[in-house]
């Protein structure tokens, strides 16, 4: 069983439509690397025939692994899944809908017999998708890079391979929030980049929408930098100053020239200014307290219904 060399790990939601095409894209790459590997799919929640297909390929072939989730738990979690239960000695996450090409796998083991315990893939570029999405991943990579300590490469999905030292490390990280890409860059190790185009999907739809991608994005910076945290003091100092230099000057004036009444705009915008700026202040100390909230309820990842593969199918 340790013998296996490769695991491919791949989180399926409502991909029915393209699991043909996987197997079949997939399977004779591996055939070329080795016979000794497994391919780890878990089944998140799907609304549609995934399980049922993912059982026929199972019930041919016992080096498919099928890990069938109790609900959608979100593509992080289903992969957090895949990694905790890959025995491989290499572990490579791809996406099912054939957006990350099986073809690259050659090229990431050639790197990993090199000596490098993480090969992962940039994308030279991304077809099939918008605009909005392209610019929008640009801003977030650039800012969230500027932010935190740790540097995560743009144009790096999860498609990868992985030592099986570096899955080791990961399955040790304790924090439910799984912003992958960080947690992945987090545990460093000899990292070695290859470049591919990344294709549109095959078929189906993206599962993300525009509040996913909002959401995450968030994840992102919040599990990887504390600076929104920080920078509220010293905007608090400045804030103050420019209020103390202003008190100053009123009172001055007041003493030189008397009283002065009208100045009920002056007032409102401050009063609006002020408080516009504390409630961005605590709507961020409420983004950092339920990630934190969330971290300290200590639920688990993801629930797993049944592992086809490694039990006898449930009967009733
Ligand atoms: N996925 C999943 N659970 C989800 C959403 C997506 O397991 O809740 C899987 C999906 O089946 C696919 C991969 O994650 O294999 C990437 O999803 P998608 O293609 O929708 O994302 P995109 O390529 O647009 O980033
Ligand atoms: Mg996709």
């Amino acid at each position: 069983m340790e013998s296996i060399v490769i695991s491919v790990v791949a989180p399926m939601y409502n991909e029915s439509g393209n699991i043909d095409a996987f197997f079949s894209r997939l399977r004779p790459v591996l055939d070329r690397i080795t016979d000794q590997y497994e391919i780890v799919c878990i089944n998140d929640g799907s609304t549609d025939d995934t399980l049922e297909r993912l059982l026929a390929y199972q019930a041919d072939d016992p080096r498919v692994l099928v890990l069938d989730l109790s609900r959608n738990f979100g593509k992080e979690a289903a992969l957090s899944a895949g990694l905790d239960h890959a025995r491989g000695q290499a572990v490579v996450p791809i996406d099912a809908d054939l957006q990350d090409p099986p073809e690259l796998i050659q090229d990431f083991v050639a790197r990993w017999r090199e000596g490098y315990e993480v090969v992962y893939a940039t994308r030279r570029s991304r077809q099939g998708e918008n605009l909005v999405k392209l610019t929008s991943a640009g801003l977030f990579y650039r800012f969230i890079n500027r932010m935190s300590a740790i540097r995560i490469p743009e144009d790096t999905g999860d498609f990868r391979l992985m030592d099986r030292r570096v899955v080791e490390v990961l399955k040790r990280m304790p924090e439910r929030t799984r912003f992958m890409k960080g947690l992945f860059a987090w545990v460093g190790f000899k990292q070695a980049a290859v470049e591919f185009d990344r294709d549109p999907r095959l078929r189906g739809r993206s599962k993300w929408r525009l509040l996913g991608l909002w959401r995450f994005a968030i994840d992102g910076i919040t599990s990887f930098s504390s600076f929104p945290l920080k920078i509220w003091s010293y905007m608090g100092a400045v804030i103050a100053l420019l209020s103390f230099s202003y008190m100053a000057f009123l009172i001055l004036r007041h003493l030189a020239t008397g009283v002065d009444v009208p100045g009920y705009s002056s007032l409102i915008s401050t009063i609006l200014f002020l408080g516009g700026i504390q409630l961005i202040g605590i709507g961020i100390l409420g983004e950092y307290l339920g990630r934190v909230f969330d971290e300290v309820k200590r639920r688990p990842l993801y629930v797993v219904r049944w592992i086809y593969g490694q039990y006898e199918p449930p009967s009733r």
